[in-house]
């Protein structure tokens, strides 16, 4: 049966009233529709831009499609209506058009340098064979490559860049060869200059990004997946490596410090950020109300441009259209407004996924 809403509609900030009939938003009455909103505040549903539903808790690979859908459900029943799977050890191509899960637009396996990232999660390749993994992970996935260009290197006792400059130029090529857009894990500040400089699609975390680099990003329009949540983490990474690599637990330390300023300071400098909370593995699903607060609180970002990137900015940036004629089907309603206390994300008093009522 046909829906009818009620309610302000952001981000045109005016009292609407919107059919969704099936899978599609249009503006024109359908008669019979059952109302399920009639007021609040109504934006196009959620996106968490960074997150895994291929990686269980304690990063091991998820083993069953239904374990998948599990996290995609919590992710769902949270307002997020369309996720980003920035790369998963366990595809799941099956669920892509699912009718009670967010939308998917996936990266395949992360391509990810040899012996240095998290055990059995990655495709772990040399440089002479990181194009050829690029390519076999863009048919994988449904428009994403995920990179991992820094991790850990136990020799020299800090974060290093996955492979020489030259290489990962070459991937990000790739990546656009086969016509999909690569994303890059990055803490460091020596890998992130490198892949911004190379044209990568989106900065995952960017912890060392400078001044110059975001001024590049804003120019090209590369964006940032901050994920806020995970950079907290860091001072148990530290904590765990000190013993070992007291240089590397400092830098970490360093890096979580700064970063609330870098995403500000992106943020001023016009560089597209999303909101992502990188769920899976470490993290839980469910928590991009929690990331949308840390870039309020901690960065700065104004409420509206939070909800821009976790909303309707988003979902044209993973090609999911929002709340138009002929858009997709996905809503939130919040009771008050959210630009006036972003708090109220946390519990949306309506959720519509596909024209069907989540709750
Ligand atoms: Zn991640």
């Amino acid at each position: 049966m046909a829906l009818h809403v009620r309610g302000v509609l952001l981000p045109d900030d005016e009292v609407r009233d919107v059919w969704l009939d099936g899978d599609r938003v249009t503006f024109d009455p359908v008669p019979g529709a059952e109302t399920v909103a009639d007021s609040g505040f109504v934006l196009p549903g959620l996106v968490d831009a960074h997150c895994h539903l291929g990686i269980a808790r304690g990063a091991t690979p998820v083993t069953s499609l239904d374990q998948a859908r599990t996290l995609a459900r919590t992710d769902r029943d949270a307002g997020v209506l369309a996720l980003r799977d920035a790369g998963s050890p366990y595809p799941y191509p099956e669920l892509d058009d699912e009718p009670d899960l967010p939308r998917l637009a996936r990266a395949g396996r992360h391509v990810a340098p040899p012996k240095r990232y998290l055990r059995d999660i990655g495709l772990e390749v040399d440089a002479a064979e990181v194009t050829a993994a690029v390519t076999a992970q863009a048919a994988a996935g449904n428009g994403w490559v995920k990179l991992v260009g820094d991790w850990i290197d136990r020799g020299v006792g800090d974060l290093a860049p996955a492979w020489d400059a030259d290489t990962m130029a070459a991937a990000v090529a790739a990546a656009h060869a086969a016509g999909v857009r690569a994303a890059v894990h990055t803490f460091s500040e020596s890998a992130v200059e490198i892949m911004v400089r190379a044209g990568v699609d989106s900065v995952e975390h960017g912890t060392g990004l400078s001044p110059d680099l975001i001024d590049l990003m804003a120019r090209q329009g590369t964006a940032l997946v901050p994920t806020m949540i995970n950079i907290r983490t860091f001072g148990g990474i530290a904590a765990a490596a000190r013993p070992k690599f007291p240089g590397y637990a400092d830098h970490m330390l360093a890096l979580r410090d700064r970063f609330p300023e870098v995403v500000r300071a992106a943020h001023e400098a016009g560089v597209p950020i999303y909101v992502g909370t990188d769920a899976g593995g470490g993290i839980d699903h469910g928590l991009a109300a929690e990331e949308m607060l840390l870039l309020h609180e901690q960065a700065g970002m104004p409420a509206v441009d939070v909800l821009a990137a976790a909303s309707w900015r988003a979902r044209q940036w993973l090609g999911f259209p929002g709340l138009v004629e002929g858009g997709l089907a996905d809503l939130v309603v919040y009771p008050e407004d959210p630009r006036r206390d972003l708090r109220v994300v946390r519990t949306p008093s309506r959720i519509v996924l596909r024209g069907r009522v989540v709750r």
